[in-house]
């Protein structure tokens, strides 16, 4: 069982200089954001690709915000989502998370058949790339994508998936259980994001620091359940957040493994 704690987007604001900062702070992933589009160029995603084998961070990507596989512009946003996808490869990053969209006026059932529908062209274009899409469970009642929903579409398809916590602690307006989250994630290695959050009548409003309490729980469930995991911090202090978050697993006794500077 491995943890692995990472920092959503750069703590330098440049993702080349971003993974040996993010190393010797002692963290373990990073998650490249192309939530408001992707601005970065084959060339660059390679030369990042170059940057991360000397190191132990593991990349992933966050694909653009603005994606809904659930409209009538269905192929732009499976465009978002193998455009990603291309970066990625090039950085040898995984998985590629992404948002699915939102339900509009279909309903659940509906709704559910065509994000299958659409997420498998995307994954006939993207085949032996090398990447895994991860779809992610959404925080907002309008959001298709609920845990359920979610773990539905990663074992029908086969794909990852990613967990966030403060979008499910939002949709359930804090009366959320972890406990059965926990009991629906297959026995794999599982993409989680995590920060505090704020949520309205419809959901999620934002997000907000760490709470250290709320971690703790979480993380002891972690290690409870032995759950081999990759945890992005979402908390508008990436970099001293993710920090506090690996404290918070040593203080409850869990030995992060050595990493490949701090042996040499
Ligand atoms: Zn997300």
């Amino acid at each position: 069982m491995k943890i692995r704690i990472g920092t959503a987007g750069s703590p330098t604001g440049s993702n080349m200089t971003g993974i040996a900062v993010t190393e010797k702070a002692g963290l373990h992933a990073m998650e490249v954001q192309f939530g408001r589009g992707i601005q970065m160029g084959n060339d660059l995603a390679e030369k990042i690709g170059e940057e991360r084998k000397k190191y132990s961070i593991g990349l992933s990507v966050h694909a653009p915000y603005y994606i809904n596989l659930l409209s009538d512009k269905a192929e732009a946003s499976r465009q978002r989502i193998i455009d990603s996808c291309d970066r990625a490869k090039r950085m040898g990053a995984s998985p590629v998370v992404f948002h699915p969209g939102y339900y509009g006026k279909l309903s659940k059932q509906e709704a559910y058949e065509e994000a299958k529908r659409q997420i498998s062209i995307i994954l006939d274009k993207v085949k032996g790339w090398g990447v895994e899409i991860a779809p992610e469970n959404t925080g907002k009642d309008t959001q298709f994508g609920t845990i359920e929903e979610v773990l539905g579409l990663a074992n029908d398809l086969k794909t990852s998936f990613c967990m966030d916590i403060a979008h499910f602690r939002a949709k359930y307006r804090g009366k959320e259980n972890l406990d059965d989250m926990f009991a629906m994630v297959p026995k794999k290695h599982v993409h989680f994001q995590y920060s505090g959050v704020e949520w309205n009548s419809g959901g999620e409003k934002q997000h907000l620091p760490i709470e250290k309490a709320h971690f703790t729980d979480f993380a002891r469930k972690i290690l409870e359940r032995k759950t081999d995991c990759t945890i992005i911090c979402e908390s508008p202090d990436t970099f001293e957040d993710a920090q506090k978050m690996k404290k918070i697993f040593e203080d409850l006794g869990w030995e992060f493994e050595a990493q490949k500077r701090s042996k040499s």
